[in-house]
């Protein structure tokens, strides 16, 4: 479909939380490196060499800057996953009401700008709207076949990713065994 204005908005979020996709798959990535370390070290610790124990702490500082570090990775992990579950939830939504908000007024209509009066030669600014020029003060669009299309297909990858996602965590938590680390199931 020609000009259709909904595709185009879809089109453009959807490009925004796939940028959070990669900051996702990023975070879960940069997890796996201190993690794998700290348990490297306890099974040097544990019968193993004390030396090769020692060589990995040496890249940290100490073991707990080496704990902090996996802790950190983890809390990244929660904020993209956080802001993640956010976007899956509008997305959902704006596939049940079948409409999509303008990104140009967020769903307001209307566009504010500073006007300015000149009164007894002193000048005033006041606020001032207008309808907004991209929506035509609708506010929100009418989703299209092919825009509703789109958006299920995309919601459909990036739910699977997050599953993909708790999956990997869980995985190797359970491959090491590894007490005392908790990770929601399904981080809200
Ligand atoms: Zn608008």
């Amino acid at each position: 479909m020609v000009n259709d204005q909904a595709y185009l908005e879809i089109r453009g979020y959807v490009e925004d939380v796939f940028a959070l996709v990669d900051q996702y798959l990023q975070s879960l990535s940069d997890y796996t490196v201190p993690f794998i370390n700290l348990e490297k070290v306890r099974r040097e610790e544990d019968g193993g060499s004390r030396i090769k124990a020692l060589l990995i702490i040496g890249q940290y500082g100490s073991k707990e800057a080496l704990e902090k570090e996996k802790d950190r990775c983890l809390t990244k992990i929660k904020a993209a996953q956080k802001k993640l579950n956010d976007k899956i939830a509008l997305m959902r939504s704006a596939l049940e009401k079948g409409v999509t908000k303008c990104s140009m007024c967020n769903g307001v209509g209307k566009k504010y700008v500073a006007r300015y009066s000149r009164e007894d030669g002193a000048v005033a600014s006041y606020l001032d709207s207008e309808g907004c020029p991209n929506c035509s003060g609708m506010g929100t669009y009418e989703l299209s076949l092919q825009s509703r299309d789109y958006l299920a297909h995309s919601l459909k990858v990036v739910d699977k990713v997050k599953e993909l996602g708790i999956i990997f965590l869980q995985t190797i938590n359970d491959s090491t065994g590894s007490a005392g680390l908790c990770i929601d199931k399904d981080i809200p």
